[in-house]
């Protein structure tokens, strides 16, 4: 009997289930309960949230965030051959698991949810980046989430979370400190995942801000802080030529300096310079 709950050990339904894991998917299971049960308290308070759960594979999260108490877990997973282990935990959960079929990328939940709407995930490294990078980017705030709770390679979770002048600063920490609050809270070895993976990986805990920090259209910020940082060792001048014919100018009313790199850069002045370039 396992931990958390009178379901079979991971290890027992992935040899029932023949689950043996699929590098072409991203498979790195993770199989200790009590580990799955401590990344869905990351989450925070589910027992008043739909979840949902992209890649639950074999369901060792899924279970954690069913035993953690979340009020009911919406799961998209792409590997048919995991929905009969699946249905065994909806069965032993009864009107609190929904499985989907398919692929996160292309399926629009919020049909099936019911707000408000946490996140978890343990993803593929590339599908969760650009999971990440659109529930980042909606075009309206606050977004269908409440918070997201995600696992990724450490050096991705330190690029989401990573502050200006450091190496790791870039897009995807604009993004994320720009509308919510970005938290590394749990980090865990190759060991804790079947197959282990070459690196490392963290947890990372995103929390939905009201509204964003200071004020930037969208569409702008994101097409200006992916421009600067495309040429991150260049003068800020050189790096957005494109984005406006009198960028110096247009960083000087921003209170920015044309000689500054984007590295530099805090997110507020990205967010005045943004403002300023829209101004048209
Ligand atoms: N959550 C499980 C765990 O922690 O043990 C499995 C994690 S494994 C790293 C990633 C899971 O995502 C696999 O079950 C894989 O089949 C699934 N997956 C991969 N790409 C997907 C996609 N585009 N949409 C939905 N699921 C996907």
């Amino acid at each position: 009997m396992s931990a958390i709950d009178n379901l079979p050990p991971l290890r027992e339904v992935i040899q029932t289930h023949e689950l043996a894991a699929r590098k072409s998917l991203g498979q790195n299971f993770l199989l200790d309960l009590n580990l799955t049960a401590k990344i869905a308290r990351q989450a925070g308070d589910m027992a008043d949230c739909d979840v949902l759960e992209i890649g639950p594979g074999p369901g060792g999260l899924t279970r954690g965030l069913l035993s953690e108490g979340a009020r009911h877990v919406l799961a998209i997973e792409k590997d048919r051959r995991c929905l009969p282990a699946l249905a065994e935990i909806a069965d032993h959960y009864p009107g609190r698991l929904t499985v989907i079929e398919g692929d996160a990328l292309k399926i629009d939940p919020l049909a099936h949810l019911t707000p408000p709407i946490r996140v978890a995930a343990n993803l593929p490294y590339n599908v969760g980046t650009e999971l990440l990078v659109r529930w980042l980017t909606p075009p309206e705030w606050p977004p269908f989430w409440q918070s997201l709770t995600l696992m990724f390679q450490r050096e991705v979770a330190e690029r989401i979370v990573a502050t200006p002048g450091s190496k790791a600063y870039g897009r995807l920490a604009v993004l994320a400190q720009w509308r919510s609050d970005a938290r590394i809270v749990l980090q865990l070895p190759p060991g804790a995942f079947t197959p282990p993976p070459k690196v490392s990986s963290s947890v990372v805990h995103l929390t939905a801000l009201p509204e964003p920090r200071f004020p930037a259209d969208p569409e702008v910020l994101s097409r200006v802080v992916a421009m600067a940082f495309n040429q991150r060792r260049k003068m800020l001048r050189s790096a957005l030529k494109g984005a406006a014919p009198d960028i110096e100018d247009r960083l000087n009313a921003a209170g920015l300096s044309p000689t500054d790199r984007a590295e530099q850069i805090p997110l507020e002045g990205f967010c005045a310079l943004a403002r300023e370039i829209a101004k048209g």
